[in-house]
């Protein structure tokens, strides 16, 4: 028997858990739950993660979690629960397969079966914002080592281990050459060393477009965690409903499983939802937990619902339906067909079903770091915002080989030569190095900098220092510089 934890959430929460539950049991499912209560009345009971210290509890015990979705309080202070959920456990690896059932959910997509692998707890969403000036405001895009080595060798251990024939890698490297760049490198890297998968990268703005466009020509899409956050409600949306979409985050040693859908507050207790996507999300935790049998009797009675035509109101269509249930309709429909197997659609089988190998991150030899400058940010609003008379009375002020290079305003150079036309804000980064950024500096020259503006009367909101690392230039250029 494996003890699990349960959080029947908000809106349609608790009815296609109660749903998902009873196919579970209905189907021999092994494992005794310990329910939690997460979401908005613990939002509003105070606790502004939206769970209760003992919550954790369950979780340190069990490991494993079967999440329904939560509403999150509108307004500000409340922290997103699945983001700390997935953060705190280390559930670093979002498995979100997206497949259509065509002809028995209408799509415009009839052949797909694409798997988003989506980086779960890094970039943007590490929640680092501030608010520096009158006008500027900024959110820290942190993309790391260990985080992406960690992702994608996950994406192609998933593909070996669900025999799939390509991975995708979607990034923005060629604007964010540091950040997405690393992404891509390692994409590029880690697939020489699998040889018999396929492997190829698109800039996600085309990716993407291609992806809803010719979704058959994907398989797996690894990503990011915004990029991924986005396309993979819009990959399932387009096989016919975002309700059909199920989820698996995994880290080392934990799991959750959820829908990939929100709470739909609106269609809340009125046996409307379709309980599909939960569903799959805990058929991916009946296979995570050992039960592949349970989770191969409930995913073929589940296809052979849909082929059957009984449909919740979302897939509900004259004339590919025939008969219009709500969730616990929907659910007594699927526990009648357990033993079933669909006839049309490919017969599921999870008999040889292991997980996708997780990786260790392993450091490599450490580079040489120097320091070769610094960027000053300011908070400058002198009127008429002249870059040039910023950059004379910058350029008075230096320190060791650190003197005024350049100016940018929103990253477009305004100083020198910069151009008129250009629209400034309040907000200005102020590279000092040496002519060549050659020649390496010491944090004393960079405090003595400081020192030396704030004593001009500058307000200095932040600095990033300027590394070489084995040489190699650890910042990006000014545009234009
Ligand atoms: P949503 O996914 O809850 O609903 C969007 C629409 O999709 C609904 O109006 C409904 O028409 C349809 N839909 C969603 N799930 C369905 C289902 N199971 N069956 C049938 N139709 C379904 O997105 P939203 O309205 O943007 O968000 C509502 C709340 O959910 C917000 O508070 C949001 O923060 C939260 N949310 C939670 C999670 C989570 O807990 N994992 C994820 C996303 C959004």
């Amino acid at each position: 028997m494996k003890k699990i934890t349960v959080a029947k959430g908000d809106g349609i929460g608790p009815e296609i858990m109660d749903a998902t539950l009873r196919i579970l049991f209905a189907a021999g499912a092994e494992i005794e739950t310990e329910e939690i209560e997460i979401g908005e009345k613990v939002y509003t009971r105070g606790h502004t993660a939206g769970i209760e210290p003992g919550a954790w509890e369950s979780l340190q015990r069990t490991r494993v979690f079967l999440k329904a979705p939560i509403t999150t309080p509108q307004g500000g202070g409340y922290k997103s629960l699945n983001v700390t959920i997935r953060k705190t456990l280390g559930l670093y690896a979002n498995v979100r397969p997206c497949i259509s059932y065509h002809p028995f959910v209408t799509t415009k997509h009839p052949v797909m079966d694409v798997v988003i692998i989506r980086e779960n707890e890094e970039d943007l969403y590490a929640g680092i914002e501030h608010r520096q000036t009158q006008e500027v405001t900024q959110c820290l895009k942190l993309i790391t080592k260990p985080g992406t080595e960690k992702i994608i060798r996950f994406a192609f251990e998933y593909a070996k281990t669900y025999g799939r024939k390509k991975v995708t890698c979607f990034t923005k490297d060629n604007i964010m050459k540091l950040t997405d760049g690393l992404f891509h490198h390692t994409f590029d890297e880690i697939s020489k060393e699998y040889p018999e998968i396929e492997s190829e990268h698109w800039i996600v703005d085309i990716g993407a477009a291609k992806l809803a466009d010719t979704p058959e020509n994907f398989d797996v899409v690894v990503m990011p965690n915004l990029y991924g956050d986005i396309l993979s409600d819009v990959a399932a949306q387009i096989t016919g409903s975002v309700g059909l979409g199920g989820s698996a985050n995994i880290g080392t040693g934990y799991a959750m499983f959820e829908a990939i859908h929100g709470s739909a507050p609106r269609r809340a207790g009125q046996d409307l939802a379709n309980p599909s996507g939960l569903l799959l999300g805990a058929i991916q935790m009946m296979v995570y937990i050992g039960q592949p049998k349970v989770a191969e009797k409930v995913h073929n009675a589940w296809l052979k619902t849909l082929e059957d035509g009984i449909h919740t109101y979302d897939l509900y269509d004259e004339a590919s339906s025939k008969q219009k249930v709500g969730t616990e309709g929907f659910a007594d429909a699927v526990i009648e067909r357990l033993g079933q197997k669909p006839t049309t659609l490919p017969v599921v089988s999870y008999a040889s079903a292991s997980q996708p190998k997780l990786s260790e991150y392993t450091p490599g030899k450490p580079e040489k770091k120097e320091l070769v400058g610094v960027d000053i940010f300011l908070d400058w609003d002198e009127a008429g915002r002249n870059a040039e008379k910023l950059g004379g009375e910058l350029s008075k002020h230096s320190a060791g080989p650190l003197s005024l290079q350049l100016i940018t305003n929103r990253g477009v150079k305004v100083y020198p030569e910069g151009m008129e036309e250009t629209f400034c804000t309040d907000h200005w980064r102020c590279r000092f190095s040496s002519k060549k950024m050659d020649q390496v500096t010491a944090s004393r020259d960079v405090i003595d900098l400081m020192a030396s503006l704030e004593s001009a009367g500058f307000d200095i909101i932040k600095t990033e220092n300027l590394y070489r690392f084995d040489g190699k230039l650890g910042f990006s250029l000014g545009q234009g510089q």
